[in-house]
């Protein structure tokens, strides 16, 4: 197995082009596992830790441009007030070690449907930057993951970014594993309000071959805030009303059963999730911050 370090993102996109089957590594967390167990053995690795633009964050209008390279324990260290609901989701991931070395970028690449930094991009509409020799395209989040551990990355491309808004209401994200830190999620729920455009983004984790939008339980409850005008007084979602955000979130997953959890776990599980975020995103939203 050969090691090719490029030293900026050109050379990166030169030797993705000149090596096709090339592994691309950042943080290494999780193809350093596949290699180890020799479940991959790519004749090249791409090693993208010396590429000084993949490391790199800036503001860009309403929003922020991520670089791949960017690690979770950046994106809680840098981006934490700007990105709760992405920061929250990083603070969950793994341990510290692997906080320091992981990145958006990769849980992207590897696509795996656990992954804790996809829900949060879910729910707030996020898109992901990849670019080759022949050019640049950004892609919305969801249709960027096409499958369990697939996702719609070209022949030559690599991930350089994702582009998110700024957060512009609470966020939240909740993580069901069998204990507080190192475990993959048995399920998980990421969920953004936003207030000036009466709107809810949610996002199932973990309880569906993708990571999934929950369409119709963000209709329902927008349509209850909006008619009793809660945006504006900020008085409580009925017990009633959150119940039934939980039942239709519960409608839109579509888990399996595994070692980790069985699907009807799951199901009651996220709908769950779901009614405990949304009551906490709505408590910090009627308590008056952002
Ligand atoms: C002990 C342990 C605990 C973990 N806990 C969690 C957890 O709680 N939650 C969670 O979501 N994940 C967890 N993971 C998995 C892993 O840390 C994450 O998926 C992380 O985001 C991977 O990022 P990375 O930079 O290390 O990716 P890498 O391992 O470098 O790459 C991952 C994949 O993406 C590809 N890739 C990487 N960068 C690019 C790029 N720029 N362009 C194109 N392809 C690219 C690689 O080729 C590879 O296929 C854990 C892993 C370990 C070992």
């Amino acid at each position: 197995m050969e090691f090719l370090q490029p030293d900026n993102l050109r050379e990166a996109f030169e030797m993705r082009a000149s090596h096709p089957g090339a592994a691309p590594i950042c943080g290494g967390t999780d193809i350093m596992v596949e290699l180890n167990f020799d479940h991959r053995r790519p004749e090249y690795v791409l090693d993208l830790t010396r590429v000084p633009e993949l490391a790199e964050w800036s503001r860009e209008n309403g929003g922020f441009r991520v670089g791949a390279g960017v690690s979770y324990t950046r994106i809680i260290e840098e981006l934490g007030e700007s990105l709760p609901g992405l920061a929250m989701a990083s603070r969950t991931v793994g341990s510290p070690q692997i906080r320091n070395r992981g990145t958006v970028g990769g849980n992207l690449g590897t696509a795996s449907p656990a992954g804790d930094g996809l829900p949060p991009l879910y729910a707030s509409d996020a898109e992901v930057e990849v670019a080759s020799l022949e050019g640049t395209r950004r892609i919305p989040v969801a249709e960027f993951i096409t499958g369990p551990k697939r996702n719609a990355l070209g022949d030559g491309e690599l991930i350089t970014a994702f582009h998110i808004p700024e957060a512009d209401g609470p966020q939240q994200y909740s993580k069901i594993g069998t204990r507080n830190a190192m475990v993959i999620a048995v399920c998980a729920f990421g969920l953004a309000l936003h207030p000036e455009k009466g709107k809810v983004g949610a996002c199932i984790g973990s309880a569906a071959p993708t990571p999934v939008r929950t369409k119709e339980a963000e209709e329902f409850i927008e349509g209850v805030i909006s008619e009793s005008d809660l945006w504006q007084t900020r008085r409580e979602i009925s017990g009633s009303a959150l119940r039934r955000f939980g039942d239709m979130v519960e409608m839109s997953a579509k888990p399996i059963s595994d070692v980790r959890g069985t699907a009807a776990y799951r199901t009651r599980a996220v709908g769950v999730l779901a009614r405990r975020t949304l009551s906490w995103a709505w408590d910090e939203y009627r308590g008056g911050s952002r």
